[in-house]
């Protein structure tokens, strides 16, 4: 177990903070941008580096290669100095993140949807799960904010939304785009250009997207909206301080169970104590409850805010089915954002499908030169000999594919512990995460892939195959340390206060109750930004 009682040991002691917030991805910097008008003393702590654009893999020609080396999605293929290791082997998904200033969204694809109306409720429309104690009109405002400080290209009017106005106007939709749209228009479903966190015009010291390449590996133009380029330049000028290279290995308690501070190993690897009045935790659905359960102690033997027994557990990951076609014209490939519309026509539930919830049809441009050989060859679709060229010129460039962006409902089976050999370099246990796909997801998915499979079929596309486990491993990492208003069925508050430790706070996507079908950094940003809002309001109770 843990010393998690008050630091006493002989280590170098840092200067108090009025806030630490651990991890500077998503959330992280979100929160702590939403509470520099406090002129509070706010510290972030982060285990990864500053990554210089010009790092970037979509710089160079092997920007492929790369995605598959030190642009991995995955922290153990990648095995950067700061990644920690994960054991994912007990589940068919796979951990995707990336540890620097800026977390996951240095390598996201910027798909920018909100959560929607329906997917706080699901208890009350569907009888499974729960509610959130929360709704979408609690977090509209600070979708708003979140939309204008991160920059999202998008068209008003989506019928499957509450209005809202994008920042920017919409990405253009391309050849792909176009070939898609008009195969819905056919079916007569639902799409709209998606909204997409890529800035369309130049703002804020920012360059406007010039379809330079894959958005996915960094975007060396700074058009991409990664937090290191939107939130943290503005954060740091307002006087918050960003520690690099510190990784947290547990959080403090003092005799009257508040915490105290966190004990981190800073750059040169030393053991130090940081106390801070407030902690908040934004290491994301992964990263929160490792640190909690590491942070056991005599008073909190199961873990630190751990006793609903909840932390860990409920783990959602978002199941991703991708179909892939290739049609007659040339299509868009690797240049331009990918994403470029949705359709949400399978979004709510229809009980008369075989299972509840739904999901959002995604749809990409396609995908390098590389990859597109890789996948070819990997199905014997692309012979060796002298038809080789002309089969490979047939399919470069004319690729579709459709995600299906899948509902993951919240189970307890599906979990993260500590695993009790795997560590990372300064020892502290890695995750471990045992994760499987539902009877109900599974129906969805097989669902998804029948509609996606028609989209393709009236695109006009052959060599149409789906794969159910290619684009498992989204990276949204959700439900860890639920948000709720009864402290045995929830870990935080309907404000991410931790029910048991009064100063601690999370506020990445560990909070979800549930998944909703669409990419979460969007909503996860607006809760950071809301909880901000809400420790604001009561400043003077926690800082009494
Ligand atoms: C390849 C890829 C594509 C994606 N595409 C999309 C997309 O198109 N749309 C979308 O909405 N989402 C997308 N996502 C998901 C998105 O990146 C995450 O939802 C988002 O970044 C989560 O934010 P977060 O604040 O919870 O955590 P993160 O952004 O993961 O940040 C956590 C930070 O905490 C740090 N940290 C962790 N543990 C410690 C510790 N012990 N000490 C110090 N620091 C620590 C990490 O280094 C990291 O920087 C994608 C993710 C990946 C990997
Ligand atoms: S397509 Fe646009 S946003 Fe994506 S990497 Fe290129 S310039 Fe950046």
């Amino acid at each position: 177990m843990a010393a998690a009682e008050d630091a006493v040991a002989p280590r170098p002691r840092d200067e108090i903070v009025d806030v630490l917030i651990i991890g500077s991805g998503a959330s992280g910097a979100a929160v702590a941008w939403g509470l520099v008008e406090t002129r509070l003393k706010i510290l972030c702590l982060e285990q990864g580096d500053w990554i210089k654009p010009t790092d970037f893999p979509s710089n160079g020609r092997d920007w492929e290669a790369r995605r598959y080396a030190d642009f991995d999605i995955h922290p153990n293929r990648r095995g950067r100095d700061a990644d920690y290791p994960v054991n994912d082997d007990n589940s068919l998904m796979k951990v995707a993140n990336f540890n620097a200033v800026g977390g996951g969204t240095i390598l996201f694809t910027a798909h920018f949807p909100r959560m929607h109306p329906s997917d706080f409720r699901v208890r009350t429309l569907d009888g499974v799960a729960d509610d959130w104690p929360i709704d979408y009109w609690t977090l509209e405002r600070f979708f708003a904010e979140n939309d204008r400080m991160m920059g999202v290209a998008g068209l008003a009017g989506d019928p499957a939304y509450p209005a809202h106005q994008p920042t920017m106007p919409p990405v253009p939709l391309g050849r792909s785009g176009t070939q898609y749209a008009r195969a819905l228009n056919k079916l007569g479903w639902h799409w709209w250009p998606s909204d997409i966190a890529v800035a369309t015009t130049a703002s804020d010291g920012r360059a406007s997207c010039i379809n330079l390449g894959h958005c996915t590996p960094g975007c060396a133009q700074g058009a991409k909206a990664s937090v290191d380029i939107t939130y943290w330049p503005q954060a740091l000028r307002a006087g918050v301080e960003l520690r690099t290279h510190c990784r947290v290995r547990e959080i403090t308690t003092n005799a009257h169970g508040m915490a105290s501070g966190v004990i981190y190993y800073d750059a040169k690897g030393v053991e130090r104590f940081q106390p801070a009045k407030v902690v908040i935790l934004a290491p994301n659905g992964i990263g929160t409850p490792r640190l909690l359960l590491n942070s056991a102690s005599t008073r909190f033997p199961n873990g630190l805010a751990n006793s609903s027994g909840l932390v860990g557990k409920n783990l959602m990951l978002h199941p991703w089915p991708q179909v892939t076609g290739h049609v007659e014209a040339e299509m868009d490939g690797d240049r331009g954002p990918q994403t470029v519309l949705w359709s949400k026509e399978f979004y709510e539930t229809d009980l008369a499908r075989g299972f509840v919830r739904g999901y959002t049809l995604q749809f990409g441009r396609g995908t390098g030169p590389a990859n597109e050989a890789i996948t070819n060859l990997g199905t014997g679709r692309l012979p060796w000999g002298k038809e080789h060229h002309r089969v490979y010129r047939s399919l470069l460039y004319h690729r579709m594919l459709v995600g299906v962006a899948c509902e993951d409902l919240p189970e307890e089976h599906n979990r993260v512990t500590l695993d009790p050999v795997l560590q990372d370099s300064h020892g502290i246990p890695a995750a471990k995460i045992d994760y499987t796909i539902s009877e109900n997801t599974r129906r969805m998915m097989e669902h998804g892939i029948a509609r996606a499979t028609d989209i393709l079929t009236a695109a006009g596309a052959r060599n149409i195959f789906a794969s159910r486990t290619a684009l498992n491993s989204p990276g949204h990492l959700l439900g860890t340390a639920r948000m709720g208003t009864d402290p045995e069925r929830s870990v935080v508050n309907e404000w991410g206060r931790c029910h048991d430790v009064k100063n601690l706070f999370i506020v990445d996507g560990s909070i979800w109750v549930t998944s909703g079908g669409v990419n979460p950094t969007s909503t996860i940003q607006a809760l950071a930004l809301y909880i901000a809002d809400n420790i604001k309001q009561r400043l003077a109770t926690l800082f009494d």
